[in-house]
């Protein structure tokens, strides 16, 4: 835990005691402060007063003598309205801020110049974050990673000179951390996404810039217009930069191609990193995650050798392009955390002959996007609410089946599979949908996928 020691003595409101505003609320007791809780869930407020700290209602509390509000992530700052505490907190002219806000206090106060990585972006900050964060342990440092990918910032280790933390930050907690000031800032792409709590897409980048702007160092993929415009706005400020880019690199950085990463410096460009036979980091997308590594490493002065050997052995995040196993020359893939079509384009294009489980609670737009991967598909299954208007979509284009559920999917795509004459045939669950017509979680789809394939007679293991 990293108990809040520079907010001693003061007195703090908070709302929302999930998950991370539970141990926001017990750091804060932890380093002295005087804490007030609420949640709308009785159950979550008798959990906190067990931790030793204080609840009550807000809506009864005397506003004026508290230092700072202290609101969790997933409790609406802006959009779709702001939520009712936020209005008392405004109303008495109380800062509103987050648990990494408070980190960054507490960083300031003990470690001014701890290493702090702070990555986001719209896609690929999970695997990112686990990346970034496994070749510093390689590299010989000591590391803390969380934030919004696993541990709650606060129940992490102190802020040290000599540890790192890596943290994953979505944009309600950027929202709600005004004095970030990473060592490195990274921010990975931003599309469309979450506009129903940042309203505008200006919004919702605007606040995406806000993480790199005060960082020591931005590294930002510029593949995308509103990354690369924040990119061009902080090298005409005069901001150091280090771009990453599947184009032409605007001046020094990396560029990614396939599955190979390349430095540029000054006039001189070489190979840094061949991702081939890498398991855990197929498509180029993730090429692109293993350049942001290589930056952030490099920008934190890890030995750059020891971070390339350390890619090779990244064991990868679950439910995202995970190796489950293999049987003969089939291999069995989960990228269950495909949610929309935009993720499933990425698995897609890392295969070339896929035998692809879809479906489930269908996204607007559906998978007609996905029209230039469907050669590569040499059968669809389909499962769940989404069935029949995928089907629509693949018609005429790649054969297609309907399951209904994972486990008949899972059985028909095996056989295929393994009666393909194709030397790499792939069975791919990556549903472009959401789960919950079927399951409680796209994790909870995901395990059942491996349970089912793990279950295959002469299944080997990665
Ligand atoms: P996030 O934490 O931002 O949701 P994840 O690492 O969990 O990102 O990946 C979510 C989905 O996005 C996965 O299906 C993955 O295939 C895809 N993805 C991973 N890295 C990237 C990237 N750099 N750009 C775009 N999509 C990505």
């Amino acid at each position: 835990m990293t108990p809040v020691t520079c907010m001693a003595g003061r007195r703090l409101a908070l709302f929302g005691l999930g998950g991370s505003g539970l141990a926001t609320a017990r750091a804060l007791v932890a380093g002295g402060a005087r804490v007030l809780a609420s949640d709308d869930d009785p159950a979550r407020m008798e959990a906190a007063r067990a931790h030793g700290v204080d609840t009550g209602d807000l809506r009864a509390a005397d506003w004026s003598g508290y230092d700072a509000f202290v609101l969790s992530p997933g409790v609406p700052l802006t959009h779709p309205e702001p939520h009712w505490s936020v209005d008392l907190a405004r109303a008495a002219g109380v800062d509103i801020i987050g648990d990494v806000e408070l980190f960054c206090r507490e960083r300031a106060h003990l470690a001014p110049d701890a290493p702090f990585v702070a990555i986001t972006g719209t896609n690929g900050k999970s695997t990112t974050t686990a990346l970034v964060a496994h070749v510093l342990r390689l590299a010989g440092r000591d590391v803390q990673m969380g934030g919004n990918i696993g541990t709650a910032i606060l129940s992490l280790a102190p802020p040290a000179e000599d540890r790192a933390h890596v943290i994953e930050m979505s944009s309600f907690q950027i929202d709600l951390a005004p004095s970030i000031a990473p060592s490195v800032g990274v921010l990975m792409n931003i599309t469309p996404d979450h506009l129903d709590r940042h309203g505008t897409m200006a919004n919702y980048a605007a606040v995406k810039a806000r993480l790199v702007a005060g960082a020591e160092v931005a590294v930002i993929v510029v593949d995308d217009e509103p990354s690369r415009a924040i990119h061009d706005q902080l090298v005409a400020a005069g901001r150091p930069v280090v771009a990453i880019t599947e184009g032409l690199l605007p001046g020094d950085g990396y560029r990614y191609e396939g599955s190979c990463v390349f430095r540029t410096t000054g006039t001189i460009t070489r190979q840094v990193a061949d991702l081939r036979g890498v398991g855990s980091l197929r498509g180029v997308h993730n090429a692109q995650n293993a350049a942001v590594a290589l930056a952030v490493a490099d920008a934190l002065g890890a030995d750059e050798g020891a971070v390339v050997a350390a890619l090779a052995t990244f064991p990868g995040l679950q439910h995202r392009m995970e190796e489950v196993g293999r049987l003969g020359r089939v291999v069995f893939i989960n990228d269950s955390k495909a949610t929309n079509a935009d993720s499933a384009e990425k698995a897609l294009a890392s295969c070339e002959h896929v035998f692809w489980i879809l479906g489930g609670k269908p996204k607007e737009g559906g998978i007609e996007s996905l029209a230039p991967y469907f050669p590569r598909v040499a059968k669809a299954y389909l499962v769940g609410e989404a069935a029949d208007a995928f089907a629509a979509s693949l018609h005429g284009a790649a054969p297609y089946l309907h399951c209904g559920t994972l486990d008949r999917a899972v059985a028909a795509a095996a056989a295929d599979a393994a009666a393909s004459p194709h030397p790499d045939p792939v069975v791919l669950l990556s549903p472009a949908c959401a789960s919950y017509d079927q399951y409680r979680s796209f994790e909870t789809r995901g395990d059942h996928f491996r349970d089912l394939v793990r279950a295959l007679p002469g299944l080997a293991r990665p």
